[in-house]
């Protein structure tokens, strides 16, 4: 599993489906084979970053 956004493995696991990048501090969720990706705000919230990337480019590569 490769992070989107660094290109790298560096990939925690943090729950069912939910994962972090180490690298790029993005927190990634995997619904339906497709990533979800969040940046983590300074303030705890959460940002979305699907918007940079298509679909393609969010689908787990298995
Ligand atoms: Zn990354």
């Amino acid at each position: 599993m490769h992070c989107p956004n660094c290109k790298g493995n560096n990939i925690g696991k943090i729950g069912n489906q939910q994962f972090y990048c180490w690298n790029c501090f993005i927190e990634l969720s995997l619904i339906d084979g497709v990533l979800d990706l969040h940046q983590v705000e300074s303030d705890g919230s959460l940002s979305s970053l699907n918007d940079l990337f298509s679909e393609d480019e969010r689908r787990l590569q298995l």
